[in-house]
């Protein structure tokens, strides 16, 4: 019998809630991370006593009762309720699309008159069947709401006129005649207080847990140790990139800590300018409400990804949708190896999706087990 029962590459979100409910079922486990820390993406910093969320900002929601309840029940969380902030030539605008931003807008103060302003900038679009992203946006929103608020956003985001995107980056973009600045539609959401790291922390317990270790740098040592192995890293890279790499958006952090209390008034601001080269300004005391001397905000850039930066969008194209499809259909041949989590399926989730599938998978996977 081998030394473990579980190998566990990557200690993010799908990685700890594995280990936790495998531990929780007698399993013996050990969770490797090649970051010098666990908690993947969601991993805050202390700096200045403020929790930084040192992969870019993290906001918990869900409509699912149970993995509120299951998060809950490792940390409580704070009534955080996200309210961006939109800075366009210096006017600042309430989001999501709502009554305020259009009384910011056009001055209107009813229902009935934005409605008649955002349906006439939709007709004067005559848009039947938009082709890009831009034609997209203008049958959605009309003219207004989308020069000022989406299209300088966007282009940075993906490093592309809007009107070379697909239009299928922006299904729906949901516009709220009510006075309602709650960015989320959810029935939970805030903070863990004390930071997400409590969150990690509580998920993994008593595991045995190895930071600064690579599986790949030593794969066939790792996989001898344990029974199975649950794979959260790159799926091509475990296939040795045999069919080309998958591509993705990185992002790059401009963390800056600056001596005054309160700096913007607010979590989140977006700039939405295409000629200011971040789209938004993070001041992340504010998540906890936090009265530190002292705040910490950062800038976050969106960049090209080469293979040494962090990998955080995936570009879901058909190219590379096809490539995951060919190394998915690899994976599904693995006798002893469980594939979960945002790399390992080349998938943007929330971080309560990455619970749910998590939980899903265990619970099959133990299920079947015994
Ligand atoms: P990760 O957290 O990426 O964990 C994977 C881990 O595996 C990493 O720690 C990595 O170091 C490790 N690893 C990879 N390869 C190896 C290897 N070869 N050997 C050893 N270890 C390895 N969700 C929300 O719900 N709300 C938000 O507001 C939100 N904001 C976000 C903002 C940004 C900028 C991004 C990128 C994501 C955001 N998310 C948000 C999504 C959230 O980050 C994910 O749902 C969640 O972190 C995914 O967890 P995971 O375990 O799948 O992946």
């Amino acid at each position: 019998k081998k030394k473990y029962d579980y190998l566990i590459v990557g200690s993010g979100l799908y990685g700890s809630v594995f280990a936790h409910e495998a531990i929780k079922r007698g399993k013996k486990c050990l969770i490797i991370d090649k970051r010098n820390h666990v908690g993947g993406n969601v991993y805050c910093e202390k700096i200045e006593d403020i929790n930084v969320h040192k992969y870019g900002a993290h906001i918990f929601h869900t409509n699912d009762k149970d993995i509120w309840d299951y998060v809950n029940s490792f940390v409580e969380f704070n009534r955080y309720t996200n309210s961006p902030l939109a800075n366009y030539k210096g006017q600042l605008y309430n989001l999501p699309f709502n009554m305020n931003t259009f009384y910011q807008l056009w001055g209107v103060k009813t229902p009935n008159e934005a409605r008649e302003i955002i349906k006439s900038q939709i007709d004067q679009a005559l848009i039947t069947v938009p082709s890009n992203l831009q034609e997209q946006a203008l049958s959605l929103v009309g003219k207004d709401i989308y020069e000022k608020l989406i299209k300088g956003y966007t282009e940075k985001q993906w490093g592309r006129p809007a009107n070379e995107l697909p239009a299928f980056i922006i299904k729906r973009l949901p516009v709220r005649f009510t006075y309602d600045n709650n960015y989320f539609n959810d029935k939970y959401q805030g903070i863990p207080i004390g930071g997400y790291n409590k969150l990690i922390d509580g998920l993994l317990g008593d595991c045995e847990v190895k930071t600064g270790a690579d599986f790949f740098e030593n794969r066939a040592d790792w996989t001898a140790m344990a029974e199975h192995v649950i794979f959260t890293g790159n799926i091509d890279q475990f296939y040795g990139y045999q069919f080309g790499r998958l591509e993705y958006r990185s992002l790059r952090f401009e963390h800056e800590i600056v001596n005054e209390e309160n700096h913007q008034g607010n979590a989140v601001v977006n700039y939405t300018e295409r000629n200011i080269p971040y789209t938004r300004i993070i001041e992340h005391k504010h998540f906890e409400f936090g009265t530190q001397p002292k705040t910490v905000v950062t800038k976050e850039f969106p960049e090209d990804w080469t293979p040494e930066k962090e990998a955080y969008y995936p570009i879901n194209d058909k190219h590379n949708n096809a490539l995951f499809e060919k190394y998915k259909s690899l994976s599904k041949k693995e006798k002893n190896v469980i594939f979960g989590g945002r790399l390992a399926t080349y998938q943007y989730y929330d971080m309560h999706q990455i619970i749910g599938s998590a939980l899903k998978a265990t619970a099959t996977h133990f299920n079947s087990t015994n």
